[in-house]
């Protein structure tokens, strides 16, 4: 399976990425709204092409932009301190104590607020208009925080050229995908005997393999989803399928759990070291827990195997209930995700920091829970960039949040509540040097 260290080496990003502008799609849905306005390191003009190469005192300054006086949270280097972050040429270019405001040409006022390395969501369904889940990345993604968003198989070998081309090469977030192991993805949803496992002729493991082939650069893995209204009783058959594609084509698997057909200890022994189990929390038939509450072995025992356990937290699929029984045997995620989708971005999932902050109130430091969004993530799929991080070097993509004291309500995925006093809220976030807001409530 990909590494960090493996995306370091093969740099794939794509320019358009790189480049971030507000396309017709994004100016419609931010009519009105702050929502993602790019802000020019040069003032105004900037998004003119510069004429001339005469240096002026403006070019000369060493960085582009300068977030200051913020508590730097990044567990991949154990920093939390109040400390300063220059950025140059798209990449974390040096953080330090004190670095002088006129170094840069433009200037973060960070004080109060927690600066961590671009959160990292590694179940999103952000392939809008082609089934009923997908949401348009960057009002959801870039503008709250999450610089990295990893589509969790909304789309299959016969639908990911659209999602190429149409989506992924011209957000300005970082997109990578989890291919559907079933050739139409999840365009039927939840439609009642159309599940995307209940005709196994979709489900050709040399067609998954030769889609992630010739998209090496984005694809970073295989997707399957078992829940018996996707699957029928098809899903054993499926995931044999699948690990065939994921050894096939060296790639990790991630598998969405809740209320399958097959009992779980049947589909963790296929799983293996690298591949990642979502939905870990959820409350339904066959999940993680026996009848009195104990995290069964075969959970235990796939964690030590090196199978990853990541939240994915959904309109169904993360409950306070099961996640705090797991907290007190000692059993944590691996990674935060929110598997934000159409039907839960109005709650309860909302964002990331929204989800981040539910650990927060389950006891988790900001430290554990960061680290859940940023390098253990990172850790899981090759990205193609070195993410996760703010490293010098690195890819320059930070995450502003605003701790706010108050009194909060939280809601679980089974409608349940918890109250908190404290919330995660994205302030700004920087993708490759550019700056995007949330736009307006
Ligand atoms: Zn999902």
């Amino acid at each position: 399976m990909g590494t960090a260290a493996n995306g370091r080496e093969k740099n794939m990003e794509l320019n358009t990425a790189a480049t971030p502008q507000l396309s017709r799609r994004e100016l419609l849905a931010g009519a009105g709204s702050s929502l993602l306005i790019a802000a020019s390191p040069r003032g105004a003009n900037a998004s003119a092409p510069s004429p001339s190469p005469i240096p002026t005192e403006e070019n000369t300054k060493p960085f582009d932009l300068l977030i200051k006086g913020g508590r730097v949270v990044d567990p991949s280097q154990k920093l939390d301190e109040i400390l300063d972050v220059a950025i140059h040429d798209g990449k974390i270019a040096r953080w330090e104590k004190d670095i002088p405001a006129d170094q840069a040409r433009q200037v973060i006022d960070a004080k109060g607020k927690i600066v961590t390395p671009g959160l990292i969501d590694v179940h999103t369904h952000i392939f809008p208009y082609v089934g009923p889940y997908g949401i348009e990345p960057d009002p959801y993604c870039v503008a709250r925080g999450v610089t990295t968003a990893l589509d969790a198989g909304t789309s299959g070998a016969f639908t990911f050229p659209a999602f190429r081309h149409f989506v992924i090469s011209s957000a300005a977030t970082r997109v990578r995908a989890l291919l559907h192991i079933v050739s139409i993805g999840m365009v039927a949803g939840s439609t009642p005997n159309m599940g995307e496992l209940e005709d196994l002729r979709y489900c050709v493991p040399d067609l998954a393999v030769r889609v992630a082939e010739e998209n090496r650069d984005l694809i970073v893995g295989f997707k399957i989803r078992f829940s018996e209204k996707y699957t029928g009783p098809n899903d054993l058959e499926g995931l044999k399928r699948a690990r065939a594609a994921a050894d096939q084509a060296r790639l990790p698997l991630m598998t969405h759990i809740g209320g399958s057909y097959t009992p779980l200890p049947e589909l963790l022994a296929l799983l293996k070291n690298g591949d990642v189990m979502t939905h870990t929390f959820n409350s339904l038939r066959h999940g993680i827990l026996d009848p009195a509450g104990k995290i069964i072995p075969e959970v235990l025992e796939a964690r030590r195997r090196g199978i990853s356990f990541d939240v994915g937290h959904g309109a169904g699929s993360f409950s306070f209930d099961v996640m705090e029984k797991c907290m007190q045997q000692g059993f944590l995620p691996d990674t935060i995700s929110t598997d934000l989708y159409s039907a839960n971005i109005h709650g309860p999932v909302f964002d990331m920091p929204t989800t981040l902050s539910k650990f927060l109130l389950l006891g988790m430091s900001l430290t554990d829970v960061i680290a859940r969004c940023t390098i253990n993530a990172a850790k899981l799929f090759n990205f193609g960039a070195e993410i996760g991080t703010l490293r010098p070097g690195a890819e320059g993509d930070v995450a502003v949040l605003d701790l706010a004291a108050g009194d909060f309500t939280f809601t679980d995925s089974d409608g349940k509540t918890r109250q908190w006093r404290q919330k995660l809220n994205p302030v700004v976030t920087v993708r490759a040097g550019k700056l995007f807001y949330p736009a307006a409530a």
